[in-house]
């Protein structure tokens, strides 16, 4: 059985739009019908001393448990230069891959939060994720994620102009 997930994917060191290429490509090795948002460009929101990001959501068909598909995750993130052990905490990283929603699954451990614990506050994951499904609805709440999303304040997020970069 396979199940329908969403993963929000950011990079805001080297070569951004290479690193979420990156990203698409080795994601359709991993889920069957990929699917991908805009681009989008966003100013940092957690720690403010770095570059600005590029953000998008893909989703997919996931044949696996939730740790096998982070495991996945993790392993392009690695292979994508990414280093956990001398990067800051929520500082500029070449490639971030978090699993936003897994079908309507709710996992509380010390690896995984899912719906991931950013979702309800972010804008640059509930703008291209309700681009790709905007009826989508919080797992835990049944609340509609487009509710959550026109309450936020202005975050800083601009669709990301591919054209002739
Ligand atoms: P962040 O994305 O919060 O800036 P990291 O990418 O370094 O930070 O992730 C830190 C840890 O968060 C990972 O090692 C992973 O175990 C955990 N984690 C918890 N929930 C999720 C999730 N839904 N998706 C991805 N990672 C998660
Ligand atoms: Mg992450």
């Amino acid at each position: 059985m396979s199940c329908l997930t969403y993963l929000s994917i950011g990079s805001n060191r080297g070569d951004r739009l290479g690193y979420l290429k990156y990203s698409f490509e080795r994601l359709r090795l991993i889920l069957k019908s990929l699917t991908f948002s805009r681009i989008y460009e966003t100013d940092p929101v957690y720690y403010l001393e770095q570059p600005k990001f590029l953000n998008a959501v893909v989703s997919g068909y996931f044949s696996g448990t939730p740790y096998e598909l982070l495991n996945k995750t993790q392993e392009i993130e690695n292979s994508a230069g990414r280093n956990r052990s001398t990067s800051v905490s929520r500082g500029p990283r070449t490639l971030d891959i978090d699993i936003v929603l897994f079908g309507n699954k709710m996992i509380k451990s010390s690896l995984l939060t899912i719906p991931h614990p950013g979702l309800k506050e972010r804008k640059f994951v509930l703008l291209p994720l309700l681009e790709l499904n905007p009826v989508l609805k919080d797992p835990a709440t049944n609340t509609k994620l487009w509710e959550l999303l026109i309450k936020l304040e202005n975050q800083g997020i601009y669709l990301y102009n591919t054209h002739g970069k």
